[in-house]
């Protein structure tokens, strides 16, 4: 088994990866939490597919559970979901010594990690990621939120998990485009950060046959362990944790003026990485062969769905709401070779407007 340990200034948390684990997770809690009652949030069919490895281990040291099936898929990661959730918790009696359990992806992860931030003011939670994104991204860190209609995640919360379980062979019934949509959040590992990482994910999202390997073991390993340094730096996102969201400047605009539903989360932002390499070369921050490269290699590692029908206006403005636009200021991830990227402020407009529209017209 493969432990990674985020240690943070309040609080400590370790990540555990092993093939197999869901069937273990059980004995695990009983570890550390010896807790009256855990809820399990999750969806119908995600609790279809693995909730019974996982009760079933529950059972087995003696622990008592409930289930939560909500709704799965961004446009239901929002405040009317999170209402559901609340009341049923009520009705459950929840109390602040209960374990939370998110059994699912990012967005039962993110939606599960508020509510148990803002539930009675916190309760204890743990992740158990069922994608490859959250695997190797939303599961650490502690970061939870909803969405509104005018952006990603603009309600949240820091909040960290007591533990993350990552168990690879939950991606067995994972359906192709997710784990393409995780490899695109792996690439961002590899470019922000480690060049043999980004040959890795290049090689292993080619030859894809299956979800079972090494590589794919590997790419989950390398790409936590990067959250999990990046995440110890800097909780609350001051600075270094800002280049986790390479490509998600406008990668969550078009996530939003698509209304969550033409993309995966990893595809939109594999369209941010190409913008935003395009934005580099356009202000010299990184060579022309070196951003042709980048370009080409994120535009090949999985099929990414055109960007029709949208418009400049519409992206522009859902940009312009998104989070990372502080005090009128934008902040942009741009990669200057690969493994390396730094935090750009106050790029003119016109740069960018005239890179998406260029991009927009190219691939529409
Ligand atoms: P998702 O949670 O929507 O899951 C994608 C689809 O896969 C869903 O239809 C789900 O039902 C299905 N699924 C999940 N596990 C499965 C399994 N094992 N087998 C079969 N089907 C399965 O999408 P995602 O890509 O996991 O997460 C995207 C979300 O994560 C976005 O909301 C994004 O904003 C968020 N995110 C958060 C952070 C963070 O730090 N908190 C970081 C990155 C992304």
């Amino acid at each position: 088994m493969k432990t990674i340990p985020v240690k943070l200034k309040e609080t400590a948390y370790q990540i555990y990866i092993q093939t197999g684990l869901i069937k273990k997770i059980g004995s695990f809690i009983n570890n550390f939490q010896h807790s009256p009652k855990i809820i399990v949030i999750s969806s119908h069919k995600i609790l279809r597919l693995h909730g019974e490895n996982l009760t079933s281990s529950l059972q087995r040291v003696g622990l008592n559970h409930e289930t939560i099936a909500i709704r799965d898929g961004e446009h239901h990661k929002n405040l009317s979901t999170l209402k559901i959730v609340y009341q049923k918790l009520a009705r459950l009696r929840t109390s602040r010594s209960s374990l939370l359990v998110a059994l699912g992806g990012g967005v039962i992860g993110d939606i599960a990690g508020f509510v148990a931030a803002s539930y009675l003011r916190g309760v204890p939670y743990v992740q158990i990621p069922t994608t490859l994104l959250a695997q190797i991204d939303s599961s650490i860190g502690g970061k939870t939120g909803v969405n509104l209609i005018s952006g990603k995640n603009l309600v949240g919360a820091f909040y960290q998990p007591q533990a993350v379980f990552i168990d690879p062979n939950l991606l067995n019934t994972l359906p192709k485009k997710e784990i393409e949509s995780g490899y695109y959040e792996a690439l961002k590992y590899g470019i922000i950060s480690d060049p043999k990482l980004y040959g890795l994910v290049i090689k292993q999202a080619l030859k894809f046959s299956s979800h079972q390997n090494t590589s794919l073991y590997k790419i989950i390993c390398k790409s936590a362990e990067i959250k999990a340094r990046i995440v110890t730096q800097d909780e609350r996102e001051s600075h270094d944790r800002m280049t986790l969201n390479f490509g998600h400047t406008l990668g969550h605009a078009i996530e939003v003026a698509t209304a969550y539903r033409k993309f995966t989360h990893g595809q939109a932002i594999g369209h941010g990485m190409i913008l935003a390499t395009q934005i580099a070369k356009q202000l010299g921050k990184i060579s022309a062969a070196e951003g042709e490269k980048l370009q080409n290699d994120i535009c090949h590692l999985a099929p990414l769905p055109r960007l029709n029908n949208l418009r400049w206006q519409s992206i522009c403005r859902h940009m312009l709401s998104d989070k990372k636009f502080i005090d009128n200021r934008l902040k942009f991830i741009l990669p200057r070779k690969i493994g390396k990227v730094e935090i750009v402020e106050g790029i003119p407009l016109a740069v960018i407007q005239t890179v998406v529209q260029k991009y927009l017209r190219e691939i529409s």
